[in-house]
């Protein structure tokens, strides 16, 4: 097993020690119940071919089928695929979804590859791992450096080798192919909501305006910029690859958004003090410091010290490794865990997949409800376990995912390892 995944699951173990659960129940979650390790083959528009290792894990679907993104990142490698699957089945445990985790990734730039190149890694990758993935058994979505265009070429292609249109066997698809409205600012979106059911056990008190520092300015970063913006807080800063952009006042999102898109770094936004620095952002003093970029930011205690906030918020997948948990808590940081404040994405994702079998449309309203009503229960279940066992938020997310996990285990009875075949 890798040291990536033991250390992810020490967190699990802690929550289930807590909560007096099984350890034979627990010990079905060591484990993924299968991976498939692929090579894609890319043929380049020069007309040369390079070979790219792709992976696609279903860590456990004791709760449904397996459902996780799919990533192209040249880092991407066997060890982070089945953490970031495991980190899918507590998701979607907490969120309270009939799916199991999963995930997948192909180690590529997409920066390097044109857009001709990049359908043929992602119909590549579909060819590669058909025999697991189907609308019943693992349904994937956008992760990094994925989203809309990426799962239509997917679903397409998945549905020419079923021999059948089988929309619903991936999520995160445009509009036009049965995706859902509401699904890309979903995760920010959810992100968001997750802060404010959160405020107060996070040490933010319950209203007013908060100073809000950003990593990343992404899909999940700019949705999430958005709605706190709307609801009165104030980004005081943003960074992206290029630098950090800090303004005390606050930075004005719509307008980043813009500079972002146009020029490709939110350093080029006009206003402000720019730096050609990333890790700024971490340092600035805020009352929230956001992470909505790549894991494993804040590894341990020395990254802790130079962190100038109250809370943190996880909109990316485990930004925070466990070797740093400590640390946080002793300088008196909460944070929102990513299985909640990132939980909005596969939230719009179930109710996309529930659209597709459904064959009638959601409005977008009902898609928003959906969400907000999705969240909310989550962080409801998590502050109930926090005061019953007095315990920090991460851990009490586990618990209640982990309760919800043992019960449907124990159920599967001598099939526990349901979904295998
Ligand atoms: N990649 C997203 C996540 O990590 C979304 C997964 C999904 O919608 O299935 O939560």
């Amino acid at each position: 097993m890798s040291e990536l995944l033991e250390a992810a699951q020490q967190r699990m173990e802690r929550a289930a020690e807590l909560i007096g659960l099984e350890q034979e129940v627990v010990s079905h979650l060591l484990d993924p119940i299968e991976t498939l390790a692929a090579s894609v083959r890319l043929r380049r528009d020069d007309g040369s071919a390079v070979s790219l290792k792709a992976w696609r894990c279903r860590y456990n679907s004791s709760l449904g089928p397996t459902k996780g993104g799919i990533r192209f990142h040249p880092s991407v490698h066997l060890g982070e695929v089945e953490t970031l699957a495991f980190l899918m089945t507590m998701k979607c445990a907490l969120m309270g979804l009939p799916f199991g985790g999963g995930k997948g990734g192909v180690a590529v730039d997409a920066h390097d590859l044109s857009t001709m190149e990049m359908e043929r890694v992602a119909r590549g990758y579909v060819r590669a791992m058909a025999k697991i993935l189907g609308p019943d058994r693992d349904v994937p979505a956008p992760d990094v450096a994925t989203g809309e265009r990426e799962m239509a070429w997917m679903v397409s292609e998945y549905s020419e080798i079923a021999g059948s249109i089988q929309r619903h066997a991936f999520t995160g698809k445009p509009v036009a192919l049965g995706g859902m409205p509401g699904r890309t600012p979903a995760t920010g979106r959810g992100g968001h909501i997750a802060l404010e059911a959160m405020r107060d056990l996070a040490g933010l008190g319950e209203e007013g305006g908060l100073t809000i520092a950003l990593q990343g300015f992404g899909n999940a970063g700019r949705w999430f910029a958005r709605a706190a913006e709307n609801a009165g807080h104030s980004i005081v800063a943003v960074a992206d690859s290029s630098g950090t952009i800090t303004d005390s006042d606050g930075l004005d999102i719509d307008e980043l958004v813009e500079v972002k898109n146009e020029k490709g770094k939110v350093t080029a936004y006009g206003d402000g003090d720019a730096s050609d620095d990333p890790e700024k952002v971490l340092s600035t003093e805020c009352d929230v410091l956001v992470f909505a970029a790549l894991g494993g930011v804040i590894a341990d205690e020395e990254d802790v010290k130079a962190l100038n906030c109250k809370a943190i918020v996880e909109i990316a997948n485990r930004p925070i490794l466990p070797a740093a948990d400590s640390a946080l808590a002793d300088a008196g940081i909460e944070v929102v865990p990513d299985i909640l404040a990132n939980g909005g994405g596969v939230t719009v994702s179930h109710a996309e997949w529930v659209q597709g079998r459904q064959g009638i449309d959601w409005d977008e309203e009902d898609v928003s409800d959906y969400l907000e009503q999705k969240i909310s229960d989550a962080a409801d279940n998590v502050r109930e376990v926090m005061q019953e066992c007095d315990t920090d938020m991460r851990t009490a997310a586990y618990a209640v995912a982990l309760r919800r996990l043992c019960a449907a285990i124990s159920a599967h009875g001598t099939r526990a390892d349901f979904g295998k075949s």
